[in-house]
């Protein structure tokens, strides 16, 4: 299909992209890899009158790593976070996570920051934002702010991003390293998108007992989310079959799954509970 017509810039300054975001009423946006934004383009569903390009902004594909957490930026691409042999121990659940994104070339493309910004539902990285209470700092015309991974995602394909603003950092705090992690999911076909997934991890303490657990489901409801139950199962336990159970029987009640072309919504709920088994008996092991 044809795109819609738009006009083009490549500004190499991020007050430069601000500027021209800011100067079309809402009616501009900015393209990272165009994996998304292209096809949504070609259906008609977006159409933007000025791309503008952030692949010339300086430090937005750099990843750091101090004793703060990861900080990946916008630019940063799925095979750029696989390729930083850092992150096995800086960060193992999220590269255990970008493990599951599509495939090769669309991991070569594919970007940090268009991901948290599209909002897929069932998309790995808003998951591991949300799981793991990630910052986003994002410039607009108004200045800097960061919002906390909770109030940034919305609802499906909906963020608290205004038009004018430029997601730059999304920031994972710092991993213990004795924290013990899950991450499962379940699609149709390796690399489709998750029918369900499940990200976690928690603390052992010295007792045999955990606590600080995080438990996040993707692909199931209009957008990621933490399952607060789910980890009240879980703290101030043994994570044995007993505690499982208990959190997997947790999290199936507490998502809110709707029917679907690809699933029902009870076929959702189960999977869910059995994501949750999986990643906690991986956790465990
Ligand atoms: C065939 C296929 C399979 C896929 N499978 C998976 C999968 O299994 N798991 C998964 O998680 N993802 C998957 N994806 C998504 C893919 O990995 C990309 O994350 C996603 O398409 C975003 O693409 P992009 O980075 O090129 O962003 P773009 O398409 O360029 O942008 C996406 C949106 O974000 C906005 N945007 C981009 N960057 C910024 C920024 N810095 N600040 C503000 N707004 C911004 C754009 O305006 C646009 O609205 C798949 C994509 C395809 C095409």
């Amino acid at each position: 299909m044809k795109l819609p017509a738009f006009e083009y810039a490549c500004p190499a300054t991020l007050k430069e992209a601000v500027a021209l975001l800011a100067s079309h009423d809402g009616e501009a946006k900015p393209i990272a890899g165009g994996q998304s934004l292209m096809p949504m383009m070609a259906f008609r569903v977006a159409q933007p009158s000025l791309l503008v390009d952030l692949r010339k902004l300086p430090d937005l594909n750099k990843i750091a790593i101090d004793k703060d957490g990861v900080r990946l930026g916008a630019m940063v691409r799925w095979r750029d976070i696989q390729d930083d042999k850092r992150l096995a121990t800086a960060h193992p659940l999220l590269l255990g996570a970008i493990a599951h994104v599509a495939h090769y070339q669309i991991r070569n493309r594919g970007t940090v920051g268009g991901s948290v910004c599209h909002a897929d539902p069932a998309a790995e990285m808003p998951g591991i934002a949300i799981t793991c209470d990630a910052e986003m700092t994002v410039m607009g015309k108004g200045g800097q702010r960061v919002i906390n991974a909770k109030d940034f995602f919305l609802g499906a394909l909906t963020t608290a991003l205004e038009p004018d603003e430029i997601l730059t950092e999304v920031k994972l705090p710092a991993w213990p390293v004795t924290r013990r992690l899950g991450f499962q999911e379940f699609a149709r076909r390796r690399g489709d998108f998750a029918m369900a997934g499940i990200a976690l991890f928690y603390d052992p303490d010295a007792g045999g007992k955990v606590g600080n657990a995080h438990v996040g489901v993707i692909g199931v409801g209009d957008k990621q989310r933490r399952l607060a139950k789910a980890e009240a199962a879980i703290n101030g336990n043994a994570v044995n079959d007993a505690t499982i159970a208990k959190a997997a029987e947790a999290a199936s009640a507490e998502v809110e799954p709707q029917d679907d072309i690809h699933a029902s919504a009870a076929y959702r709920r189960a999977l869910t509970g059995t994501m949750v088994e999986r990643a906690l008996k991986s956790a465990a092991s």
